[in-house]
């Protein structure tokens, strides 16, 4: 059986595991936790990173940081996961959705202004298989009506942006914070995990402080403030050693593990592209602003019909193929609270988008074969 996900490891995962719970420090925030934060600060130029235990985490810390209240709107794709919606639920934003791109999953950036009002408080971009969305345009909206942007970058570690100036900027690094996740169905994993970057420094301090409960105990060990209390609303964001020692066993191998999805990558896109013509089913398309960073394979089918057939097809061979998002807009919890504006490429990527299966030890060859027979 081919399965849509296998949890690569490198082999260093339990000799740092054992190495941290041999130091006896294994609650969070030790030595691999700050070997992690400053592999993350150096390698792509976030200003502070905190490891978390998960995406969803750092996405709740963003939108405390950032004071979510009863009433603020914010502005993110329908096409994401619950994730990305939950975090400002939580703290009473009503979810502003719109709609993706005709060519790709992110949000269409030019249906964004006209969604704006008074009480607009964000904007969270989500960057689908890790391929940028146009965050110059965004960006600039953002600035305009002075807006958070929170970057959902769960999928996106190790990619890129070219802007207009022609700089080009690592994923995460553009808005004013950006979470990651190293969910084990990611490209570099922990299990569960995730990290908030941020880039305004303004948010530096606090984001350390909720991060620990509420209290200023980071500061206290550093030996600025000679007690630690409570000083701030907070909650357990941060991960113990155990699961940043694994983490450090994945990011030591970080070029590696790259090198080899891209591989994959590559070869679907070569293997598949005579037959997705003849089919009429779309490969990705990456905008020339953004690299590919392989977290995903996805087609787009052109039919819901096409999809099922491809799927079962696959099933019939023991490959397992997977849609994704059902359109939040359109979830039994949130479709009321909806406006009730279409979103039509939300319903095509919804209705008809495949992953194939991607993962480091994967015979992608057996696959293609598969799907083209
Ligand atoms: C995986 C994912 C998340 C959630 O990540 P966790 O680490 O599992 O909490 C959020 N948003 C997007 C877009 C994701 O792909």
């Amino acid at each position: 059986m081919i399965p849509f996900n296998k949890p690569y490891l490198t082999g260093k995962e339990t000799d740092y595991i054992y190495d941290a719970v041999n130091t006896g420090k294994i609650s969070g925030n030790g030595k691999y936790t700050q070997m992690c934060h400053s592999f993350f600060e150096k390698r792509y130029g976030f200003k502070k990173c905190l490891l978390t235990t998960s995406c969803t985490d750092a996405l709740e810390m963003a939108a405390i940081l950032i004071n979510i209240k009863e009433g603020d709107e914010v502005i993110m794709p329908s096409y994401t996961f619950v994730s990305t919606a939950n975090a400002f639920v939580l703290r009473g934003a009503k979810i502003v959705f719109t709609d993706s791109c005709e060519d790709n999953p992110n949000i269409d950036a030019d249906k964004i202004e006209d969604l704006i009002t008074p009480r607009t408080k964000a904007i969270v971009p989500v960057h689908y298989a890790g391929m940028a969305c146009n965050m110059d345009k965004i960006m600039d909206i953002a600035k305009k009506y002075s807006l958070f942007v929170i970057e959902d970058a769960a999928q996106a570690i190790d990619s890129y942006y070219t802007g207009t100036d022609g700089v080009k900027k690592a994923l995460g690094t553009i808005g004013h914070m950006a979470a990651f996740s190293f969910h084990e169905t990611k490209n570099i994993i922990s299990g569960e995990g995730g990290m908030l970057a941020i880039n305004d420094l303004q948010f530096a301090d606090r984001a350390e402080i909720i991060w620990e409960k509420g209290t200023n105990r980071s500061a206290f060990f550093r030996g600025e403030v000679d007690k630690y209390g409570w000083v701030d609303v907070g909650s357990s964001f941060l991960p113990s050693e155990i699961i940043a020692a694994f983490l450090w066993a994945q990011l030591e191998n970080l070029e590696t593990i790259q090198e080899k999805r891209k591989q994959l990558w590559e070869h679907y896109y070569g293997g598949l592209r005579e037959w997705a013509g003849q089919n009429a089913i779309q490969l990705p398309n990456i905008p020339f602003y953004a690299t590919n960073n392989a977290h995903m394979f996805y087609i787009v089918c052109n039919s819901l019909k096409q999809r099922t057939d491809i799927i079962n097809k696959l099933k019939a061979k023991d490959i397992l193929s997977v849609f994704h998002y059902i359109s939040l807009h359109e979830s039994p919890f949130y479709k009321d609270s909806h406006d009730g504006r279409d979103l039509i490429q939300t319903k095509k990527y919804s209705d008809r988008l495949l992953r194939l299966p991607l993962f480091f030890e994967l015979d992608s060859s057996h696959v293609i074969r598969h799907i083209t027979e």
